[in-house]
């Protein structure tokens, strides 16, 4: 069992119908959520779709309007800031620039008046845990990006917090080092047992780290899973279009036998099937989420296919390890086919202009109601 399908397992963090409001303006709209220990939990969604107000929430610096907010089984709305069980990482690291990585570490502890061995043997685990060790009397402008980062890291996590917040904590890293941080930031996760909490824009970021997200717009949250369900099994054409590249098109349902519907589309293009397990009424519009990498692209007409169109080559991104056709059918409408090019000449096996066929099998797309 994982935690949120252990129905005797008790949250860690638990949002009951919290609305928060600024002014008249709905920032967080009516929202319940609960987080489990050991969660490393990503809130994802728009500039402004109210992730940075979760976070403050949790933290103590911004109070619900309405609604509860539990640690542990307790409300810790009226508890200050600097009582919580909580710390929170900031992007910009916040670190004194004349104190030593030691120092750093080492300063919350030390308002805490922790006995001086105690204290000493925390800040050395810490240092270890981020292997720091080396850099332990360095100040932070003498070490990497990526080594602040982890300073940041160690500090926020030396007082033991049950819940650790991160806002955007790998955006000043560049691309390569932020996926290997990314990886170091599961280890230590993993090994301090803490629960983490992570605002991001990246997407991607999100799916590689997070035991779950949720997907917000507008203050709500419209879905909450693991990111292979949110990816493969989307709820909504929001969060389809949110993670990653997908094809929507939008049509008519016929319920069929078996689960299959068939989708009816676009005057003088062949229905498309699709296999679903929620129920669609006959003449209800819906909308079949495609990914792009479940379209296979060939030249001539696949003999036994599901669902199958024809189309031209309208453009090509050629990425190394896959490319991404966006092929025009005679409708105008343009749907996303992504091959692997495991053998090297992928590449020019189709050019603009080509006449291709594209098919998929009723599996492999979602449909939904809105
Ligand atoms: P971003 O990804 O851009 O950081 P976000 O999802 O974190 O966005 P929030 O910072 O939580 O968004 O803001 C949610 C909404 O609440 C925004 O429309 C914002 O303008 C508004 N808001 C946030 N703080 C305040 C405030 N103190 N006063 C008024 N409105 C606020």
């Amino acid at each position: 069992f994982a935690p949120w399908e252990d129905p005797d397992e008790k949250p860690l963090i638990r949002f009951e119908n919290v609305t928060k409001k600024f002014g008249d303006f709905v920032a967080i709209d009516n929202l319940t959520l609960d987080i489990y220990t050991r969660e490393f939990f990503a809130l994802l969604g728009p500039s402004g779709c109210g992730k940075t107000t979760m976070m403050r929430m949790l933290a103590g610096f911004e109070a619900p309007t309405s609604g509860k907010i539990e640690l542990g089984g307790q409300n810790i709305v009226p508890v200050p800031p600097n009582k919580r069980a909580v710390n929170m990482m900031f992007q910009s690291y916040a670190l004194f620039p004349h104190l030593s990585v030691w120092e750093n570490i080492a300063f919350g502890l030390r308002r805490e008046k922790m006995e001086k061995d105690k204290l000493a043997a925390r800040v050395e685990q810490m240092l270890k845990l981020t292997r720091l060790e080396r850099f332990a009397q360095r100040k932070p402008h003498q070490i990497s990006g990526g080594q602040r980062q982890r300073v940041a890291l160690a500090r926020s996590l030396a007082k033991a917090p049950r819940l650790l917040l991160l806002d955007e904590p790998l955006g000043a890293l560049d691309a390569k080092l932020r996926e290997a941080t990314q990886f170091e930031l599961m280890d230590i996760q993993e090994k301090t047992g803490t629960t983490f909490v992570i605002v991001t824009h990246d997407q991607e970021e999100a799916m590689t780290v997070a035991s779950r997200i949720a997907v917000m717009d507008e203050g709500q949250i419209i879905q909450v899973a693991t990111p292979d369900r949110i990816y493969e099994t989307p709820n909504s054409v929001y969060v389809a279009d949110f993670i990653g590249s997908v094809n929507i098109i939008e049509g008519r349902a016929t319920p069929m036998e078996e689960g299959q519907v068939r989708v009816d589309w676009a005057e003088g293009q062949p229905p498309l099937f699709a296999t679903t397990t929620q129920p669609f009424d006959a003449g209800q519009t819906c909308f079949l989420a495609i990914r792009p990498e479940k379209v296979t692209i060939t030249a001539e007409r696949p003999e036994a296919a599901d669902n199958a169109v024809q189309g031209k080559i309208h453009d090509i991104a050629y990425l190394g390890n896959i490319s991404t056709y966006h092929v025009q059918l005679a409708n105008g409408t343009i749907i996303k086919a992504q091959s692997a090019n495991t053998r090297r000449i992928a590449r020019r096996s189709f050019t603009w202009e080509d006449p291709v066929w594209l098919s998929w099998t009723a599996t492999a797309g979602v449909l939904l109601a809105r």
